[in-house]
């Protein structure tokens, strides 16, 4: 192992250097470069940031929403002046181009924006006279401790749809990140270092599995909120509401676009090519399966093919590269293994992506955009999540069949139609059985003040991050009934 100095967690405002006697190295998956060593962190870390966060509630919960949303305003500053920065460490650390790393800071700031509503996201409802001089209301107080676990593919904005709103909501916070993307939210904690909060409202605790169980058995931990895979995602729901805590899971995705006959092919491959290849197809939202319908399959498939084998692979932070790196060598290995899985069920390889030579960058996990043609509606391939940039090719005859296939699938984290049919596109939005849709949009990513609203094997809970299903999710209600005596108050004055 490489000797670096490791990274740091930040517990009760200030860096604490780790007790964990085991460290992983965070590579540059283009470079193969170790850029720094990440503690696995160990239980008796885990219970000081807990809690320092739960002291640090008891004042931070009676602050009022116009006081604790000063320290995010500043934090929306500190990010936007360090954007920069920050993108460079993505795409250091997780391959995306510098435009995606950017692109995701830019959706990181605008959960802090909407967050900074809170005095008006956060009322109450109130009704008089329930009953003659009885008046009800329906206030929302924070819940305590909550705690984020985030995966790779997002280091700069996961952590985001759901920490700020638990922040202005007066709750105070425990973050960990992936361990192989570690270093973008420990320059986030820099920054959140001079934003002012006070100490112990939000704290950064780095490691993987052994952190997550901490959190999920700890009695003052009130709620997690988790993005990743699938099979993990089950695990965490599971343990966490079985510990009574409040748990809202997204998972994993395999996300199909419909395409119609009469959709506009020149934006269609455009932005569908974007959709399955940016980010090397590591995105939740990637589309994973195109579906063409009736005449759309010959124009369509001669276009994304040349689109594929067009796209410049190389390190993200070089101009004009459109797509990095899969995360690590085992990711390549995964997915080229299942291109091959799919070749043999019976698809055509269109265009091959697999072992690439990137000239400089021969230790990097690339992959070339892969097409594969023919895949059978029933296949694995058509099943499995690849999260990688693979594109498989299904046609079917109607929108119906089109619909139904969709409907049929594990996963309901988006779909999309292409046409210029408003009324294709109305039935399509109507019975499509996901939480994302998209119409002659490639990647149906929610706005900070929308909930990003996966359905089935996507998402475990009912309340969904950002917006505000987050504030609902961060506050618990209390109802309050009132009757006052009259003549008491006629005595008094
Ligand atoms: P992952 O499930 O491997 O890891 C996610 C987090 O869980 C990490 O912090 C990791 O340390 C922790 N973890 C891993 N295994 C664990 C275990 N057995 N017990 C407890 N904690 C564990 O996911 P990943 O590879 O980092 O991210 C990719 C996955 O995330 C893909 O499936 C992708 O679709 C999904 N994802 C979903 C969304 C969404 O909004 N639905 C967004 C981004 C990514």
């Amino acid at each position: 192992m490489t000797q670096l100095k490791p990274l740091q967690n930040y517990i009760d405002g200030r860096w604490c250097v780790s007790q964990a006697s085991d460290h992983l190295d965070v590579i540059n998956p283009a470079t193969a470069e170790v850029l720094a060593q990440v503690p696995l962190s160990a239980t008796a870390e885990v219970n000081q940031a807990v809690q320092s966060a739960a002291i640090a509630f008891q004042t931070w919960r009676r602050m009022p929403p116009t006081q604790r949303i000063q320290p995010l305003f500043r934090l929306k500053m500190l990010l936007e002046e360090h954007l920069e920065d920050l993108a460079q460490t993505i795409t250091r650390e997780c391959g995306k181009t510098l435009d995606e790393s950017r692109g995701e800071l830019r959706r990181a700031i605008e959960n802090v924006e909407v967050a900074c509503g809170i005095p008006m996201m956060m009322q109450g409802t109130t009704l008089e006279d329930i009953a003659t001089g009885i008046d009800e209301m329906m206030i929302r107080q924070p819940l305590g401790v909550t705690a984020v676990i985030a995966p790779f593919n997002f280091p700069g904005m996961i952590p985001f749809w759901f920490m700020p709103y638990a922040l202005a909501c007066g709750n105070t916070c425990v973050i960990k990140p992936s361990e192989k993307v570690p270093l973008t939210m420990h320059q986030v904690f820099e920054l959140l270092a001079q934003a002012n909060f006070p100490k112990g409202v939000i704290n950064l605790v780095n490691g993987a599995k052994e952190v997550v169980d901490v959190l999920l058995e700890h009695p003052i931990v009130r709620s997690i909120s988790f993005v990743g895979s699938t099979p993990v995602a089950r695990y965490i729901y599971s343990r966490a509401a079985a510990n009574g805590k409040r748990v809202q899971c997204q998972g994993g995705a395999k996300n199909p676009v419909i395409i119609l006959p009469d959709a506009d092919m020149e934006m269609t491959t455009r932005i569908t090519a974007d959709s399955a290849f940016g980010c090397a197809g590591q995105r939740c939202l990637a589309a994973s399966l195109a579906i063409t319908v009736g005449e759309a399959k010959q124009t369509y498939t001669e276009a994304i093919a040349e689109a594929a084998a067009n796209r410049v692979v190389g390190y993200g932070l070089e101009t004009g590269v459109q797509m990095g790196p899969v995360i690590t060598p085992q990711s390549r290995q995964r997915i080229e293994q299942i291109i091959a899985q799919g070749a043999k069920e019976g698809a055509t390889v269109l265009v091959d992506g697999r072992s690439p030579c990137i000239a400089g960058y021969e230790r990097g996990n690339f992959i070339r955009p892969t097409i594969l043609q023919n895949v059978q509606p029933d296949s694995e391939i058509a099943k499995t999540e690849i999260f990688g940039p693979v594109l498989g090719l299904i046609h079917l005859e109607t929108i119906e069949a089109a619909i139904e296939f969709v409907n049929s699938g594990q996963y309901g984290n988006m779909a999309c139609l292409f046409t210029n049919s408003g009324a294709a596109a109305r039935k399509f939005r109507y019975e499509a059985e996901v939480g994302n849709i998209g119409i002659n949009i490639g990647v149906a990513a929610p706005m900070a003040f929308f909930p990003f609203s996966g359905w089935k094997d996507s998402f475990f809970g009912d309340l969904h991050g950002q917006g505000q299903h987050a504030v609902e999710f961060f506050t618990q209600t209390k109802v309050v009934i009132e009757r006052w005596n009259r003549e008491d108050w006629s005595r008094k004055f």
